[in-house]
């Protein structure tokens, strides 16, 4: 049985910041180095469930946040190999993803753009009718391959997203969303078991789980949240194309710059959206 392990890094237990890869003081690079070492882990306690529940094939990791070079590999678990290096240099945001692998982890995923999860972004409307995050998209990629995901993890938000596309998948909810930047979080040892767990159980029961699959044609866009639909989608039979076409064309980083959740703490304990919150300092002459 062949594994392929789609990651990211907000959805880690611990993490309540956006990376600011950009951000040379030490402060940054240190709580950067947390934050792969706490992925790196939890990527880690996957690939155990998986082996103890008797994956003996190849168990390939996708290092697919940001700079596309999170995980510290040499840190990790050697019963599997790493693809990394710069996303913008993939051939395709989940290279090697073929019919050769029969299940697929989500590990360390985040809501949808426009929804209550920690650190929430990109939405993908397909059809006008369905909106997903990327961990629905890393599923429906697999489901194109026919191979079902079996476990989400990350914060109750994405779980429960992820779930309401296939209930049956394993969720491992490892923090709670409060806001957009807090979280009550499970600390490394528990969220580690936690995934273990989950992963074991997940291809234990794989023949319960259906793969994620959207029926044809497809029109599909990126937007800012469930509910809109894109002003420019594209179109096509084939899913993996049409995917292929838009992250080509590159992500709409407006789209991804705008607020996750409605609220963002304001002054005087009032909750303020980010367009408000501008608009208010613009009017007191205030920059951020
Ligand atoms: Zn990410």
């Amino acid at each position: 049985m062949n594994l392929y392990i789609h990651t990211d890094l907000e959805g880690v237990a611990g993490m309540v910041h956006f990376e600011r890869r950009d951000d040379d003081t030490l402060r940054n690079w240190d709580t950067r180095k947390r934050m792969f070492r706490l992925l790196t882990g939890e990527v880690n306690a996957a690939i155990e469930g998986a082996l103890e529940a008797g994956v003996d094939g190849q168990i390939l990791v996708n290092d697919a946040h940001g700079s596309g070079y999170s995980i510290i590999f040499e840190e990790m678990n050697p019963a599997a190999r790493i693809i990394h290096g710069p996303l913008t240099r993939q051939p395709f945001w989940t290279p090697k993803l073929d019919d050769s692998f029969d299940v697929m982890f989500c590990v360390a995923q985040h809501a949808m753009a426009g929804t209550s999860g920690v650190l929430a972004h990109s939405c993908w409307c397909v059809n006008d009718e369905l909106w997903f995050g990327e961990g629905g998209m890393a599923m429906a990629l697999a489901g194109y391959y026919d191979i079902p995901a079996v476990l989400i993890t990350g914060d109750d938000t994405v779980c429960a997203q992820c779930r309401e596309l296939v209930p049956e998948m394993e969720a491992a909810v490892v923090k709670e969303a409060l806001s957009p930047y807090n979280a009550v979080s499970m600390t490394p040892p528990e969220a580690q078991r936690t995934i273990r767990e989950a992963a074991r159980r997940g291809v234990e029961r794989i023949d319960e789980i259906p793969p994620f699959k959207i029926e044809g044609p497809y029109s599909i866009g990126l937007v800012g949240g469930p509910g809109q639909v894109p002003s420019s989608p594209v179109e096509g039979d084939d899913f993996r194309e049409v995917v292929y076409e838009i992250l080509v064309r590159g992500y709409d980083y407006e789209l991804q710059q705008q607020e996750p959740w409605p609220m963002m703490p304001g002054r005087d304990g009032v909750f303020l959206t980010k367009g408000q919150r501008r608009a208010m300092e613009g009017e007191e002459g205030k920059a951020d």
